[in-house]
């Protein structure tokens, strides 16, 4: 190995270790294999990144902007990867979105779940997946809907014929103790739990995309079935975001 190996190098490495840390966490948990969709987020990487990562059978790639993630998709291939939005959705990128995007983890409103099923309509696009995002009562997030508003947010979406309510997601506050996030992760399961039961998932039990690098062995613990990992694969972002 010499100095100027980077982690582009690594990578085959690094998606291995995270498949393998995934089936172990599962295995921990008493969970059945391959119960966790692994989402590489991709946002700030470049696209000659994402290549590799799709070639190493990258098969759900998230990013948390349609400004930047435009160019990529286009650039990579609509059809190339299952493409998920997970970051705040502003109305006036809703369009955008609904062209590109084959699963939203972050409705939030009724406002945009109305805009989204009338934007699914006049583009001619099949049934759009949906994940709410549920704010758990943190400061740091200014996205996500609170627990008090979620049944109503559920309902519209109900009503919603080009909409398809597949899950729920959460981002806890950042900790330096992994465990501190359990709460969350327990909560988010309790709440998706009691939604199942009164059957707002279809067929389906629903699921939970919860998990991120620094926390998501602990989130499958507490039933994570997404988890969206980007530091532990592509390595540490230099943008903000
Ligand atoms: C950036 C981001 C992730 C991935 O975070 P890492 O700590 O790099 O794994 C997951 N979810 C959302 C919503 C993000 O914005």
């Amino acid at each position: 190995m010499t100095e100027s190996r980077t982690v582009h190098d690594d990578l085959g490495e690094r998606f291995a270790n995270i498949k393998r840390r995934i089936q172990q966490s599962l295995h921990h948990a008493r969970r059945s294999a391959d119960d966790v969709t692994l989402i590489a987020i991709t946002k700030t990487h470049p696209t000659s990144i994402i290549k590799e990562a799709i070639a190493l059978g990258a098969a759900d790639l998230g990013e948390n902007r349609v400004q930047e993630a435009e160019p990529k998709i286009i650039e990579l291939g609509r059809s190339k990867a299952r493409w998920h939005l997970v970051g705040h959705l502003q109305a006036n990128k809703a369009r955008r979105a609904v062209k590109l995007f084959d699963v939203i983890h972050s409705l939030d409103s009724i406002e945009l779940t109305q805009r989204l099923n009338r934007l699914c309509i006049e583009e001619e696009r099949e049934k759009l997946p949906v994940l709410i995002q549920v704010d758990l009562g943190m400061e740091t997030t200014k996205s996500g809907v609170s627990e008090t508003d979620l049944d109503e947010l559920v309902a519209q979406v109900g009503k919603c014929e080009y909409l398809e309510l597949t899950g729920l997601m959460t981002l806890p506050p950042f900790f330096d103790d992994p465990e501190h996030a359990r709460p969350y992760f327990r909560k988010l399961a309790s709440i998706r739990n009691k939604l199942a039961d009164a059957g707002s998932f279809g067929n389906s039990r629903g699921e939970l995309s919860m998990g991120m690098t620094h926390d998501f062995e602990v989130a499958i613990e507490e039933g994570a079935t997404m988890v969206r990992i980007g530091t532990a694969i592509f390595g540490e972002r230099t943008a903000q975001h």
